[in-house]
């Protein structure tokens, strides 16, 4: 493990996580109708581990085909499924819930090999809220009359859904467990760089007995999502993924009576008042972008820090990340995983470039970073203007741009002068501060004196270019209602 700690720090002896736990065939064909079968035409990608660049299987590439064999088992499925009583739908949910925690420690250190992030978040953030999530959606499943949407609400039909990489079982249980609770049937295609997690919750499916044809999982790239948005028997769309997407199928799905629900990019405005607990503050900053690497969506990208706070608050980050671990993500002690992709890692490599030849100050802790796989090492760039290309686009990976302020008016003007409006953070000892600054934020979620918290029963979503509509809570329920 690269060790960025200072020499004086305490040394930690390798501390891996098994990988015995999971067992990944060398192969795996699409789960449609409760089998799985090949992709028509035979096609198949392979689907690497990106702290080794190690091929982990091969995974069929889902056809225009595909995606209709499987919206017609889809629908198929629907009759019997939508006409269930809710407290039937919500045993399966249950059952579901409970073999996600059964099986926790394999999905968690499927997930770390397949996406890259370390054990530490998967065993203790993704897997727990992936319960969580089934658990709560079980519990509204029988209760939907009480939901605030009329008496005896009815469900849209079949649900496509298209999901990222970044948290890629969390946002397919974002995505199923409220479709399935309001009695819809899905089609889902999880994204090409973490396709494995889908198909193991595949099998969970059939462990709980789950009705065939139910859930159907298309694995492929942007071509097999393209046509799962585009088939005409699909009655509700929703996308997670970037924004350049998201308008492509704004687009495709104009003009049809499909519902849809789009949760798209951010760049999250971190805010620091010069009254905060600045180490609090410190462990909220490295959280809200060194979480998952920086590729999440509501990542606080942006830190907003009061002027005359700034040194202190710099010198104490500085420290902090020096302390950091970037390595081996089954490594129970590593902070910072591997990047998900080549592809994102040229990206962020071109953005944060980008900041140096516009003239910010950049600043990353010593760090050795290993020789194979995809690896960013944590970096901050002072002496950021809002015009830069950091301060305005979505960079998805461990790369903090730090802006200054004087007045909470001048915080608030620009925290919001952003394309997006996904999260924010506000960092303050005084609660009517708290308040009115949140009040004037235009984002979908303000966290005060913390940072990326998660819950199932809170609604998430956007403004602005970051989407719309809302999942989670019983705001998530509206979007799989005929209502
Ligand atoms: P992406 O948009 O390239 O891909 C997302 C998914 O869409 C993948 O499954 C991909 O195969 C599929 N896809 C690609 N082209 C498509 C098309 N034309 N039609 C239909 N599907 C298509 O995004 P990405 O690079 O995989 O993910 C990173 C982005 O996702 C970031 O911008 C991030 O902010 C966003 N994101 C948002 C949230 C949220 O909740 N708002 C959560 C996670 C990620």
């Amino acid at each position: 493990m690269a060790d960025m700690a200072s020499p004086k720090a305490f040394a930690y002896a390798p501390a891996p996580e098994s990988r015995a736990v999971v067992d990944i065939a060398p192969s795996y064909g699409l789960f449609i109708d409760g089998e799985f079968t090949e992709a028509t035409g035979g096609k198949v990608f392979k689907t690497i581990s990106p702290s080794t660049e190690e091929v982990l299987s091969e995974v069929a590439q889902g056809s225009a085909e595909d995606v209709d064999r499987a919206v017609k088992a889809a629908r198929k499925a629907f009759v019997k499924w939508s006409a269930l009583p809710g407290a039937e739908r919500a045993k399966y949910l249950f059952r579901i819930a409970r073999i996600i925690q059964e099986r926790s420690r394999e999905l968690a250190v499927l997930e770390t090999l397949d996406n890259g992030k370390p054990i530490k978040e998967t065993r203790d953030a993704d897997l727990p809220l992936v319960a969580a999530h089934f658990f709560y959606y079980a519990g509204w499943a029988d209760k939907l009359d009480h939901a605030g949407y009329g008496a005896n609400p009815r469900p849209l039909g079949v649900a496509g859904q298209v999901i990222p990489w970044n948290f890629p079982l969390l946002m397919l249980a974002w995505k199923i467990a409220p479709a399935l609770a309001t009695g819809n049937t899905v089609v889902l295609k999880p994204a090409e760089t973490t396709p494995l997690s889908a198909l193991f919750f595949a099998d969970i499916c059939r462990q709980a007995g789950l009705p065939k044809g139910v859930v159907n999982i298309v694995t492929g790239d942007g071509s097999t999502g393209a046509a799962l948005v585009a088939h005409e028997d699909v009655n509700k769309v929703a996308f997670t993924g970037s924004t350049a997407v998201g308008k492509a199928i704004a687009r495709t799905v104009a003009g049809t009576d499909k519902k849809l629900t789009l949760e798209l990019g951010g760049k999250g405005a971190n805010i620091v008042f010069d009254d905060a607990p600045i180490d609090q503050a410190v462990e909220g900053i490295v959280q809200g972008i060194f979480f998952n690497q920086g590729q999440v969506c509501c990542a606080g990208s942006r830190l907003l820090v009061q002027e005359s706070i700034q040194d202190e608050l710099m010198d104490a980050l500085k420290r902090r990340l020096s302390t950091l671990r970037l390595g081996d993500p089954l490594d129970k002690n590593t902070d910072i995983g591997a990047i998900n992709s080549a592809e994102q890692l040229a990206r962020i490599t071109e953005l944060a470039d980008s900041g140096e030849a516009e003239g910010a100050e950049r600043w990353a802790p010593a760090c050795e970073l290993p020789s194979s796989g995809f690896w960013f090492a944590p970096t901050l760039f002072t002496g950021v203007t809002q015009a830069h290309r950091i301060a305005r686009e979505e960079i998805f990976g461990p790369v903090l741009s730090v802006l200054t302020f004087r007045t909470p008016g001048e915080a608030v003007a620009k925290a919001n002068n952003s394309q997006y409006g996904l999260s924010a953070g506000i960092w303050t000892e005084k609660g009517s501060r708290m308040l009115a600054v949140a009040s004037k934020l235009r984002a979908g979620v303000v966290w005060a004196n913390t940072f990326n918290k998660f819950d199932p029963t809170s609604p998430f979503g956007g403004f602005k270019e970051s989407g719309f509509g809302r999942e989670g809570g019983r705001h998530g329920l509206e979007a799989y209602l005929d209502v």
